[in-house]
């Protein structure tokens, strides 16, 4: 299938077109026909790097009146970053368009974004605790949207942002159509999805929770004394390396960080101890690659929007298998090939049992590197 096919604006074929998007990833060969053809919500199942933004964008952008100055469509996200991530993406595409797209998020300055919802935009890109703020200093209207992205919906949930959506989806009309973009679907969002959407249809691209199939999983038996080395010799068999090594606390990432500075890798962390500014000074040297490795918890990495790592490093397995998922899920983006490399203890192999079970994939058990 190609764009083409899609029946999708000319100005948005032109603007795909220099992005370098050849053919339609799986989620967008199913979830744009279906926005385009149908007036029905929808639930799609789907880990993130699998070309989501495009999928509900792309047909959001073809449907939205650039002529009709009104806020059409309302994208919630969990993160600010994912929030920039969206509003960029729908930018880009809709470079030939007339459509106006404002991204709202915390953590930022709100008169910023007070002067730039002067001119009210189609499209807003928002988290929801900043959304509400300026639903309630009236500054945004949600009277006439037509359409509603829940994107990351079980992150939502997760950071807590459950009563803000209730309330968000409260206040838009119910002739909306609503899309909840998911990788899990924990009861609370089946609920959610009972509750606040007409009825719809589900799409599941790849198989429910599980890695995307360019994620080779493998993991190494180490003594709790020689991780470090084994980290250091994945390091180093693999010099162009680009990835996450994901830790258990804020003490362990500081830990290991620092050890690999001090070793000469082009290292950092992140970690909660850190301030919004020194958060966003890593992230952004991780996004433009001048950071090769990035030691960070889970909590920590939440808020990374950053495709197409070559390698996720579990130096600790997490406490569920979701998080596993979750963590690889950031490899193995836009059809690259990536790997999720879990250094265990001996202890820890039913660990990788449950891992396999639920994620419907094997792990392949590698003879440690040599640490010598
Ligand atoms: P997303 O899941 O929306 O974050 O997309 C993951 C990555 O895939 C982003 O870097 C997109 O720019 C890229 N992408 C999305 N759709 C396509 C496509 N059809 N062809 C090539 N790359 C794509």
């Amino acid at each position: 299938m190609t764009f083409k096919e899609l029946n999708l604006k000319e100005e948005i074929l032109s603007a795909i077109g220099e992005l370098g998007f050849e053919f339609p990833m799986p989620v967008q060969e199913k979830v744009i026909p279906f926005m385009l053809e149908n007036n029905t919500d929808l639930v799609a199942l789907a880990q993130t790097g699998t070309g989501k933004t495009a999928a509900f964008g792309l047909p959001i952008l073809n449907m939205i009146d650039p002529y009709q100055k009104q806020v059409q469509a309302l994208v919630l996200a969990p993160t600010r970053e994912l929030c920039i991530q969206i509003s960029n993406d729908l930018k880009n595409f809709s470079k030939f368009l007339k459509t106006r797209i404002v991204p709202v998020y915390g953590g930022e300055d709100i008169r910023t974004q007070l002067k730039q919802l002067d001119t009210t935009p189609q499209i807003i890109v928002a988290t929801p605790g900043r959304l509400i703020d300026l639903i309630e200093r009236g500054k945004i209207k949600l009277e006439s949207i037509r359409f509603l992205v829940l994107d990351e919906a079980d992150e939502m949930l997760n950071m807590g942002f459950k009563e803000d959506i209730e309330t968000i989806l409260a206040t838009t009309p119910d002739t909306r159509r609503t899309t909840l973009f998911s990788a899990t679907m924990p009861a609370e969002i089946a609920r959610i999805a009972k509750k606040y959407m007409k009825e719809y249809t589900e799409i599941t691209v790849g198989t429910k929770n599980s890695g995307s199939d360019n994620v080779s999983h493998i993991f190494y038996v180490s003594q709790a004394k020689q991780r470090y080395l084994v980290l250091k010799r994945i390091v180093d068999l693999n010099p162009d390396i680009y990835g996450i090594v994901f830790c258990r606390t804020r003490q362990e990432t500081k830990e290991v960080a620092d050890h690999l500075m001090r070793d000469g890798y082009n290292a950092d962390a992140l970690h909660g101890d850190l301030s919004q500014a020194q958060r966003d000074t890593v992230m952004q040297k991780f996004r433009i690659r001048n950071l090769q490795l990035l030691v960070a918890t889970d909590v920590a990495a939440r808020g990374l929007d950053v495709s197409d790592l070559t390698h996720v490093i579990n130096y600790n397995l997490p406490d569920d298998v979701e998080s596993y998922t979750h963590r690889s899920g950031r490899t193995g983006r836009a059809n690259k090939k990536g790997v999720s490399v879990s250094v265990i203890h001996s202890k820890e192999k039913f660990k990788i049992k449950d891992i396999e079970r639920i994620l419907g994939k094997k792990i392949e058990h590698q003879q440690k590197p040599n640490c010598q």
